[in-house]
């Protein structure tokens, strides 16, 4: 592999807790402890969710651990803007690529429209879009679009798209039986995670993605979008997450174990000792420096499932 670009690309719409930092700090491990080059960009593609004074102190609390990177938010580079709200032209760009080879087509449909014509939903409940819209004439298409702003969707292949996750292993999917035409521009025009991920995976050249397993049944829509696009999809490791000592997955909500209130309970090395000691770095939690760990870091030792916070930890 030449040499390792890996990225930490969290949405700020909130302050980040526990289970992103964990994903952040091993996709900084893993770059640091193979020399490779670290990127932070801000996926603050959602204008109703996302803020400039959380990807601020999204940014502080990373450098408050001791992590640091040699490419994005506020320290620029030469793959910039690092912020997705400052790429809109570019996801244009890809979208327009995408719309020449034929593949995308307006979906006038509502959420009880979409759900009431899917096929069966798969087992996370997930719904398959049917493809109601795929066939509408010209006609139909201007009349809806009169009353209607549509979303845009892509077409899939009915071919299997399979990848080794250095963690979970062999993964794979029929995007057409699995998952169905997907969105890449949501009707208000703002495009999609799945086009916007991987057009700055692919143009910022991140050859290794390190992030939460909820996003696995993403990669392989994402692998395709990939392929068309004319990028070579990166290695993935998709790392487990971590649930509330109830079983529950940590979420935005879960105040008391986001960083705010984390800062006031531990230092930045406890903190990270206990990261370390859940990502099988550590025989047991004790204070450590993440440069201190990128020393010995072993992606061997990380574990694949889901990691329940025990609340002495805390
Ligand atoms: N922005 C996404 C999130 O914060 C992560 C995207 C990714 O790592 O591919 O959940």
């Amino acid at each position: 592999m030449s040499k390792l670009r890996g990225r930490f690309a969290p949405s700020p719409s909130g302050r980040m807790h526990l289970g992103n930092l964990f994903s952040g700090l091993l996709a900084w491990l893993s770059v640091r402890s193979a020399g490779g080059t670290m990127v932070l960009r801000m996926e603050d593609l959602d204008p109703d969710r996302c803020r400039e004074e959380y990807a601020r102190q999204l940014a502080d609390d990373l450098r408050w651990l001791g992590l640091d990177w040699d490419e994005g938010y506020q320290v620029g580079g030469p793959n910039g803007p690092y912020s997705q709200s400052e790429r809109t032209e570019l996801y244009a760009g890809a979208f327009r690529k995408l719309e020449e080879m034929g593949l995308v087509y307006p979906c006038f449909c509502t959420r009880a429209e979409r759900l009431a014509a899917s096929a069966p939903h798969r087992s996370d409940g997930q719904i398959i879009y049917s493809g109601r819209c795929k066939h509408l004439t010209e006609k139909e298409k201007q009349e809806l679009s009169a009353n209607r702003c549509p979303a845009w969707r892509l077409t899939v292949d009915n071919k299997e798209i399979s990848f080794t996750d250095k963690l979970q292993g062999e993964y794979r999917e029929n995007l057409q039986e699995d998952c169905g035409d997907f969105i890449i521009r949501r009707s208000d025009g703002v495009y999609a995670y799945q086009l916007a991920v991987v057009y700055d995976d692919g143009a910022m050249e991140i050859n290794q993605v390190v992030r939460g397993r909820d996003l696995l049944d993403s990669t392989p829509r994402q692998i395709y979008l990939h392929t068309l696009l004319g990028f070579r999809p990166p290695e993935f490791c998709h790392v487990p997450l971590l649930l509330a000592p109830d079983g529950r997955r940590l979420s935005k909500r879960e105040r008391d174990l986001d960083m705010g209130a984390l800062r006031q309970r531990f230092t930045p090395e406890a903190l990270t000792g206990l990261l370390a000691f859940w990502a099988g770095q550590l025989d047991r939690p004790e204070p450590v420096r993440p440069a201190e760990l990128a020393k010995r870091f072993d992606w061997a030792k990380v574990p694949g499932g889901d990691i329940t916070i025990d609340p002495q930890c805390l």
